[in-house]
């Protein structure tokens, strides 16, 4: 027998009923940011490499290890998108979509990373995510915050803590780094290897190191609150009162810095604790410098990214289902006349609802189409046998109530209508 082939390591497949949780999920997350204004955009899956680099940076742990990067037959280096960000940007410069003035957008579908797979960390994941681009107003970080904080609440998850941080900016940022070198230094042959290689080029990614061995030297780090320059201070107050008047609660966090270059002033995170070790669901900030990085004209700018894989596996340990209602009607047909006369029913019917109509072609007792039924959820089923054929009639049984009546076989309107009767 010839090998199966499997799914590439770190993928999953997405299979009924679990693929119901996730529309269920996407539909939510895409409610939540019509109401907030955010409008849908979608980028290609895969980019010119130059892109992320540029976009996402050179030290970043995305852009050092974890990008699916190929050379296509044309020969031109390309990348699947790791990040939505910096795609959402090209897009947005390339259609001259800040023509107008503030714009925001939300994106939902895969990311790339070459990462080790593990609970919670896939090769390809999912992000839900948002964009608003023109505001360096400090309502707007409220805003994007409390969209996310929405939808987590949404779902009546209690046990989500929302991080807030401010990472300064042009001004400041400088300083800081000259602090955090002149902390670690000292330290170097004793730091992780990753964080060894981070210290010059990039020192603040240091802080956000999982390893053991930098434990001890990033708790006693200088923090940024100690070189803050007074407008980033400001503007981080102001977000912080924005928070209490939209009644968010938050909790003032200085470890939280994020992996990407391009975040400047407000930081943030939205973790649970039933994740383990992967406990960030949702990361984002103010990205004031990306947009002219990217060529484009000084836009101020503030997102997030939320991983809806870890977001369902919050649902689970958390025993959040949605109810299943049943709904729709299980067409039952008993031998080949009946299936074929129940056919040309369903189609008519198809064509006059929108609920769901299932039929099944098998031969098979009626027990056996009645499970069928129940395993599509299904409110009611028709059913029609060679007595009722004989007759012209055809039995209609509400599934949840147990109650059937017989209707004259008539026209996918006629049963249609008399559905809508019980419902
Ligand atoms: P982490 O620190 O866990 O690696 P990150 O900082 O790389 O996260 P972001 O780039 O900010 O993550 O992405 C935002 C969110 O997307 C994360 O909080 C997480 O929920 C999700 N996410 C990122 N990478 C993965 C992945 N490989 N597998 C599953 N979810 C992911
Ligand atoms: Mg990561």
């Amino acid at each position: 027998m010839a090998s199966t082939v499997h799914a590439p390591r770190g993928t999953q497949d997405i299979l009924p009923p679990d693929s119901a949780r996730w529309s269920a999920l996407e539909a939510r997350a895409r409610e939540v940011a019509g109401r907030f204004g955010y409008e849908e955009i979608r980028t290609p899956m895969f980019e010119a490499t130059e892109l992320f680099v540029r976009g996402v940076g050179e030290t970043t742990d995305i852009v050092e290890k974890e990008m699916y990067t190929f050379t296509d037959k044309g020969d031109r280096s390309m990348t699947l998108r790791p990040e939505w960000t910096a795609p959402v940007v090209r897009a947005a410069l390339e259609h001259k979509l800040f023509a107008q003035g503030a714009r925001r957008f939300f994106y939902i579908g895969p990311i790339f990373r070459y990462e080790r797979p593990q609970k919670g960390r896939y090769r390809q994941a999912h992000q839900f995510g948002v964009e608003c681009f023109g505001y360096e107003q400090p309502q707007a970080d409220a805003e994007v915050i409390s969209l996310a904080w929405d939808l987590v609440r949404s779902h009546g998850i209690t046990d989500a803590v929302l991080h807030l941080n401010t990472i300064g900016d042009a001004a400041c940022r400088p300083l800081y780094r000259d602090a955090l070198l002149a902390h670690f230094r000292p330290h170097l042959a004793s730091l992780s290897e990753d964080s060894q290689r981070r210290l010059e080029r990039n020192p603040m990614r240091i802080l956000d190191s999982k390893d053991a061995a930098d434990a001890a030297y990033i708790a006693t780090a200088p923090t940024l609150s100690s070189v803050l320059c007074q407008p980033c201070r400001d503007h981080f107050e102001a977000v912080q009162n924005a928070l209490r008047s939209a009644n968010i609660p938050f909790v003032l966090n200085e470890k939280v810095v994020r992996g990407l270059d391009y975040y400047t002033r407000t930081v943030f995170e939205i973790t649970s604790s039933v994740l383990g070790a992967q406990s960030t669901v949702c990361g984002g900030g103010r990205y004031d410098e990306l947009v002219s990085s990217l060529g484009g004209p000084a836009t101020p700018a503030v997102g997030f990214g939320l991983g809806l894989e870890r977001f369902l596996m919050i649902l689970d340990a958390l025993g959040i289902h949605s109810e299943t209602t049943r709904s729709g009607v299980q067409a039952i047909a008993l031998g080949a006349d009946a299936r074929e006369r129940l056919f040309t029913l369903v189609a008519q019917m198809r064509q006059e609802t929108s609920m769901p109509v299932f039929m099944d072609f098998g031969d098979r007792k009626i027990l056996a189409h009645l499970k069928i039924a129940d395993r599509n959820a299904a409110r009611y089923a028709l059913i029609l046998g060679s007595e009722e054929l004989a007759k012209n009639e055809i039995v209609l049984r509400d599934l949840q109530t147990r109650s059937e009546r017989r209707l004259p076989l008539g026209s996918g309107k006629e049963v249609c209508a008399a559905v809508g009767e019980l419902e």
